[in-house]
């Protein structure tokens, strides 16, 4: 993607901040910026673009913001998920401010009011991923990863387009003879998230350490994968999941009524994005 070359004449960094996983993950990038990343605000277009009712492109549409607010960062695709959910709190705090407003009405006397949260209170919650234990099985030691928002958003991609497929013969069988289609459209569909599955586990793991030596090339480890037993798959796919998650109490919230003193305890999905 081309970059304006002028644009750093005109936004300047408000604050600059670290990531979850401190950029473990990436070798690719400049070790010198990770202490101290610039996060610029967005802008007109940013914002715009990311108002798109259609779920389908906020990963692409994440990924777009990074590039052009953290333009230190410049694969934003290789990042993990979890450096994207912080660094999104970053771009909001860069271009608003550090509250965010949120309007609660109380669910005993239906007062209503506007509860600011502070997103430094958010970003002190994200994890440090520094160090991470590796899976053993067999003779063999698993290093795995948080997941990378490129692969999570193929897997959110292909989930929407195998229900579309799905939806749309569904619709189109009437007589009993498309039955046959329909089951094999829908193993076919289901065969394909499996896959894209599995490419989202290969690509988080970043080695794989043999007694002979590591193995690092993702073609290898893809044949491992599809050749190994599915409990252990299972694991290393849940202790991926985990990794890649953010902490539950990010999204839960306690607000206190001012008029009648009842806590209500609720969820909020702060970011556009919810892949979990
Ligand atoms: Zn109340």
């Amino acid at each position: 993607m081309s970059k304006n070359l002028l644009s750093k004449y005109f936004r300047k960094p408000q604050l600059y901040v670290q990531i979850p996983t401190g950029g473990k993950f990436n070798p690719e990038i400049d070790k010198t910026i990770l202490d101290e990343i610039g996060i610029l605000p967005m802008t007109a277009v940013d914002e715009i673009s990311l108002e798109n009712p259609d779920a389908l492109l906020n990963g692409e549409a994440l990924i777009n913001l990074i590039q052009s607010c953290v333009p230190s960062i410049e694969d934003a695709r290789q990042l993990c998920n979890i450096d994207v959910e912080a660094l999104f709190l970053a771009i909001k705090y860069a271009t608003y401010g550090k509250d965010i407003t949120h309007t609660h009405t109380c669910s005993e006397c239906k007062a209503q009011g506007d509860y600011n949260i502070d997103i430094n209170y958010l970003l002190d919650k994200f994890p440090d991923i520094s160090e991470v234990e590796p899976i053993e099985f067999d003779d063999l030691k698993i290093h795995v990863q948080p997941a990378k928002i490129e692969s999570i958003t193929r897997l959110a991609l292909m989930e929407v387009e195998q229900r579309r497929i799905l939806e749309s013969v569904r619709k189109s069988v009437n007589e009993e003879e498309d039955e046959l289609t329909l089951a094999k459209t829908f193993s076919d569909g289901f065969r394909k998230v499996a896959i894209q599955n599995i490419d989202l586990v290969t690509t988080s793991i970043a080695r794989i350490e043999t007694p002979e030596g590591d193995v690092v090339d993702e073609e290898e480890i893809r044949q491992f994968l599809n050749d190994i037993p599915a409990p252990i798959v299972k694991t290393i796919q849940s202790k991926v999941k985990e990794l890649s998650k953010k902490p539950d109490d990010l999204s839960k919230f306690e607000f206190t009524c001012a008029d009648c003193g009842h806590k209500d305890e609720i969820t909020l999905e702060i970011n556009p994005v919810n892949f979990s």
